[in-house]
C-alpha cells in the first residue's frame, strides 16, 4: 500500500456518463510532477486507506490537480469515489511515477501520436497542455477509442481547453489533432485504433502519411490487450519500444490492471 503523503480537498466534480467523471483537488505546495506521470490516490474507507493508480490529467503547471476516472460499480475505490463532492477529502501518495513522459521518447521525431482507450487518455490530456510537447513536435495526434460517442466528451473538452489555453493555445491550434473512434455504435470513425491503423483509415481521415520511424514517436495508454496489439503493428513498421532509461520510438503504460 502506498504511503499517504497528503489529504486534499476536492474542488470540482463533473460527471459525463454513468461510467466516467472528472474531479479536481487542491494541489499540495511543493508537489512536482512531469506531465504524463501517475500517482496513487484514494479515500479513507472504514478508517482504512483504499488507493489506486491515477494519471494526472492536468499539466505540470496547473494550480490544481485534475483526474479523469472510470466508475466500476463494484470496484473497491470507484464505487465510493463516484459520489465525492466539493470539500470531500482525497488521500494521495507523494511520489509521482510513470513512463509516458516526453523524455522517454528518442529525439528526432516530428510527429507525436498518443493512442488511448477510455481513461487511458488522461496522461495525454496533461501532455497536450505542456509547452514542451509543442517545442519538441510539429504535429500532435491524440486518438481515443471508447464504446460510445458520449464517452469522447472529456477528451473533446480538453482539446478545446488546450486550443484556448493562454500558454499553449496558439501552438495547439496549429499542431494538435484529435481522432475519436467508437466501437459500440455507428459513427464516422468506427473501430479499434489498431484496425484503423492497419486499414490505413486513420491516416486517410487525417490526410497524413503512415507511420515512419524516422519522423514518428508514439505513446500508448490502454488495456493490456490494446497495448500488445498495437505493439505488433508498431514493431512491423520498424518502430522500437523504449524501456526504463532507454528512450526509443514508442512507450506505453497500461491504463488499469486486470
Ligand atoms: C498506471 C495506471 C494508471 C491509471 N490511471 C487511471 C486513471 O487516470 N483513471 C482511472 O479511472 N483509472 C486509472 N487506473 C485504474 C485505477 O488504478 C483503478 O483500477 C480504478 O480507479 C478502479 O478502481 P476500483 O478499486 O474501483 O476497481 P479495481 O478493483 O481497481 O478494478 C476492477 C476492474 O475494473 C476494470 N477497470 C479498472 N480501472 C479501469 C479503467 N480505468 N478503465 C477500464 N476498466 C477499468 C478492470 O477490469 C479491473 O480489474 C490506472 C491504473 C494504472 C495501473
Amino acid at each position: 500500500m502506498a504511503k499517504i503523503a497528503y489529504t486534499l480537498p476536492v474542488t470540482h466534480v463533473e460527471h459525463y456518463t454513468e461510467s466516467y467523471f472528472r474531479f479536481r483537488i487542491k494541489r499540495p505546495r511543493g508537489f512536482r510532477f512531469t506531465s504524463g506521470q501517475f500517482i496513487m490516490l484514494g479515500l479513507m474507507i472504514d478508517d482504512k486507506p483504499v488507493m489506486r493508480a491515477y494519471s494526472m490529467a492536468s499539466p505540470h503547471w496547473d494550480e490544481e490537480l485534475e483526474f479523469y476516472s472510470i466508475i466500476v460499480q463494484d470496484g473497491e475505490l470507484t464505487s465510493r469515489l463516484q459520489h465525492i463532492k466539493v470539500g470531500d477529502e482525497i488521500i494521495m501518495s507523494g511520489k509521482p511515477v510513470g513512463t509516458l513522459t516526453l523524455r522517454s521518447l528518442s529525439g528526432g521525431g516530428k510527429r507525436l501520436f498518443m493512442l488511448s482507450t477510455g481513461t487511458g487518455v488522461a496522461p495525454f490530456t496533461s501532455l497536450i497542455r505542456d509547452e514542451d510537447t509543442y517545442e519538441r513536435y510539429d504535429e500532435i495526434y491524440l486518438t481515443q477509442t471508447c464504446r460510445q460517442i458520449k464517452d469522447l466528451q472529456y477528451a473533446q473538452q480538453r482539446i478545446e481547453e488546450a486550443k484556448n489555453c493562454p500558454l499553449v493555445g496558439e501552438d495547439a491550434q496549429k499542431k494538435l489533432h484529435f481522432y475519436g473512434s467508437v466501437t459500440r455504435e455507428p459513427y464516422e470513425r468506427e473501430g479499434r485504433i489498431t484496425d484503423l491503423i492497419e486499414s490505413g483509415k486513420l491516416f486517410e481521415d487525417l490526410g497524413i502519411s503512415g507511420l515512419n520511424p524516422e519522423t514518428d514517436r508514439v505513446m500508448i495508454c490502454g488495456s493490456m490487450d490494446m497495448l500488445k496489439d498495437t505493439r505488433v503493428i508498431l514493431d512491423a513498421q520498424g518502430l522500437s519500444k523504449g524501456s526504463g532509461h532507454k528512450p526509443a520510438h514508442y512507450m506505453w503504460e497500461k491504463a488499469f490492471t486486470g
